[in-house]
């Protein structure tokens, strides 16, 4: 349970620690792939280890083949349900795989997809959850000083005159120059999406994202004929397939993906290709440490979502220049484990 430097609240929840699970896949070889995932509350981590255990022995001895582990355990686990905690899992020894051959090859991971070392645009969403507007433009201000120049702001208030209050300060406390992401974790209906929408559309917004439930896919795409600011969902998107869905509806002007929820690295690569094929630009969600290499592989590459929330449990967190993230020049994904702040965080 990993402190936030900055407390968030959604719509949907409010977290003062990230719930981090840490995930070391041995070879005979000696080598080692890393992953983590965000596990959103406390349980869903000790519900993802559980599967992971038994995953992990299904596994125990076979080749790192990415493609062929992934079959495999979705044929074991089709019953059950691939979504999920078993997604999650399942995501995180896939990460984990694809770790270990990139670490086996000496190259970094954005290099061994295919992609190369270049900066990346990142936002900051370290904070800026549902607050007063006094606080959300004392917070936006604070998330440009490590050099971000686009930041995010979580709305949804019950009152849709708060939400415009919220941005008017927010805005003018960041000036025109930056950019400006809202989302409102899926608390809106498809009339006060459109609404509220609108009453936005002043205010230089560069996407509003996940207004409703985040697979009325048609829902989406009525909201998007009605507004001119882009759309943007894609974090729950529930493997390549849900990409394929969206695509094909039209639902949204961007996709973010989320490495967990798409099936890890492999389900990143087809979720990808997909939206390449169709030219739709593909951010990430969370995970700024893996995706941050995904990303320099993805055709359509578009923003990177920045938090801290790993910092404390890595030799070497991720540095930020001039509002630009680079994958690490260093073999696979490059986590290290902070042994130390493991000790700090440990909830077990
Ligand atoms: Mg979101």
């Amino acid at each position: 349970m990993v402190p936030m430097r900055f407390p968030l609240g959604t719509s949907a929840a409010r977290m003062t620690a990230a719930p981090l699970l840490l995930v070391d896949l041995e070879t005979k070889e000696g080598v080692v792939g890393r992953s983590y995932l965000f596990c959103y509350r406390e349980s869903g981590a000790r519900a993802i280890a559980e599967v992971m255990k038994e995953a992990a022995g299904l596994i125990d001895g076979m080749p790192v083949a990415p493609a062929g582990l992934g079959e495999l355990l979705g044929r074991r686990y089709a019953l059950l349900g691939v979504t999920g905690v078993v997604r999650m899992a399942l995501a995180a020894i896939d990460i984990a795989s694809w770790d270990a051959l990139a670490v086996a090859a000496n190259m970094p991971l954005a290099t061994f997809l295919g992609g190369s070392l270049e900066p990346i645009r990142a936002y900051n969403s370290d904070g800026l959850g549902m607050m007063s507007a006094k606080e959300a433009a004392d917070e936006a201000v604070k998330l440009l000083e490590p050099g971000f120049d686009a930041v995010k702001l979580r709305l949804g208030h019950p009152n849709p005159a708060t939400d415009l209050d919220v941005t008017k300060a927010v805005r003018a406390a960041i000036g025109e120059s930056v950019e400006l992401m809202v989302d409102y974790n899926q608390a809106l209906t498809v009339p006060d999406a459109i609404r509220r929408g609108l009453d936005l559309r002043d205010m230089n917004i560069y996407w509003l994202e996940e207004q409703i439930r985040h697979n009325d896919l048609q829902g989406y795409a009525a909201i998007a004929s009605e507004l001119t600011t882009p759309i943007q969902l894609g974090e729950n998107l529930d493997g390549p397939e849900a990409v394929y869905d969206a695509v094909a509806a039209k639902a949204a002007d961007y996709l973010m993906l989320d490495v967990a929820r798409i099936g890890g690295v492999s389900g990143w690569l087809r979720g990808a290709a997909i939206a390449a094929a169709r030219g739709v630009p593909v951010s990430s969600h969370l995970f700024p440490e893996i995706s941050v290499h995904l990303l320099a592989a993805t055709p359509t590459v578009h923003w990177l979502e920045y938090t801290s929330w790993a910092d404390s449990i890595l030799e070497e967190p991720l540095q930020i220049s001039n509002g630009y993230l680079t994958p690490p020049n260093k073999p696979g994904l490059g986590l290290q484990w902070s042994k130390e702040g493991i000790e700090r965080c440990r909830a077990d």
